[in-house]
């Protein structure tokens, strides 16, 4: 069974700790994806599992086996690495072929599944020719082709797209992860992309500081986020994060002070645990309405500046205590500067977290 499983892992370089006691579990035919910020840990993590860095403690298990100690060639992976590493003097054909090499495949087997991966690929038609006589997208497709030729244990890529421009980007991620979804393998994914995460991912595994924070579905991250990192990390334009006290609950309602108001806001019952208290509410820039009037639950704030973004319009708005709010509206919903609005948000979608920045919920 394609799986691939780490316990507890740890990677020390030195005494400074680039993985803490990392736990993850990718099943066949899953897609997960390791998302962060530059120098979380991802890479590293990714390379525990292919062997090409050994773990300082915890335990890397692939279809159910222990690999800590085997190198790269005996885990039975396949990877593929941002920069392709492509034969430049053999054909499209033979490149896909070479990791068929070591398996003593007859000429015609060989050639069937080369021809089987070209079609999956979309490549019959460059077979013949040379690397350098093919675009970026088909050598991204090839690195690929070589990659599932062989029938692996697994799959792990290393920022696969990021040397693609944004439209070839944009197909590639639905083209691969069409391929991945028919192989029933477990593949990792490291990205620092997080449209590619939440588009190509079955599950997304998010990092900060050589931890795991939070391992869900893209809409699990996105909806559910356990601490005010992922609920920073995920989503664009950024969760406003607004610091509130808390001062008491009742009716399923918080009274809090924030944004320079006392307001009245519709709240998991498990917030009442938290009082009083400093908190952080959380609300996507999306989760307003702009109503007409002041009310108990609305946050009151002018608007600063509009920016333009297609469909919609992104208002960055100012509140009594001077802090700043994102707020994205439909296109045809006008609003100019300076302008006073109140803006009510949606309390299914209003996050609190404690003062330890962790996700408070029932
Ligand atoms: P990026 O998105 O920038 O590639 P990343 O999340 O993949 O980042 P890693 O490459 O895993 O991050 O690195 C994690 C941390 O470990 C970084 O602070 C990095 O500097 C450090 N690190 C990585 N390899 C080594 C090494 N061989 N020796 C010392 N420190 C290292």
């Amino acid at each position: 069974m394609s799986t691939i499983e780490i316990r507890k892992v740890t990677k020390q370089f030195g005494s400074f700790t680039a993985v803490k006691d990392a736990d993850l579990k990718v099943e066949a035919g899953e897609v997960v994806c390791l998302l962060g910020p530059s120098g979380c840990g991802k890479t590293t993590t990714l390379r525990m599992i292919a062997g090409l860095e050994r773990a300082t403690s915890g335990d890397v298990i692939i279809a159910g086996q222990r690999m800590n100690e085997l190198p790269p060639q005996k885990r039975d992976i396949a990877m593929v690495f941002q920069f392709y590493a492509l034969y430049p003097a053999l054909t499209v054909g033979q490149n896909i072929a070479m990791p068929l090499h070591s398996e003593g495949l007859s000429k015609a087997d060989s050639d069937a599944r080369v021809m089987k991966v070209a079609k999956i690929m979309h490549l019959t038609e460059v077979l013949d020719r040379m690397p350098n006589q093919i675009s970026e997208g088909e050598k991204q497709r090839l690195a690929v082709a070589r990659a599932i030729v062989r029938d692996p244990n697994c799959f792990l890529f290393d920022e696969p797209l990021s040397r693609l421009d944004v439209e070839l980007r944009h197909s590639m991620r639905g083209q691969i992860k069409e391929v991945l979804t028919g192989l029933s393998k477990a593949t990792v994914i490291v990205t620092h992309d997080q449209l590619e995460a939440l588009t190509m991912a079955s599950r997304i595994a998010i990092m900060k500081d050589g931890v795991i924070e939070q391992v869900g579905t893209p809409h699990e991250v996105f909806a559910k986020p356990t601490n005010v990192f992922v609920a920073s990390f995920i989503g664009t334009p950024q969760m406003n994060l607004v610091e509130a006290d808390l001062q008491s609950f009742g009716d399923g309602k918080a009274a809090v002070v924030m944004a320079g108001q006392s307001l009245s806001i519709a709240a998991d019952p498990a917030v009442s645990r938290l009082r009083p208290s400093k908190v952080t509410v959380g609300i996507r820039p999306r989760a307003f309405t702009t109503v007409q009037d002041k009310a108990g639950d609305t946050i009151a704030a002018q608007a600063e500046l509009i920016e333009p973004m297609g469909a919609e319009t992104l208002i960055h708005a100012r509140t009594a205590s001077g802090g700043d709010i994102r707020v994205v509206v439909p296109r045809d919903k006008r609003v100019k500067v300076g302008e006073a609005l109140h803006l009510r948000p949606d309390p299914r979608q209003t996050h609190f977290f404690g003062e330890d920045g962790k996700a408070v919920r029932a």
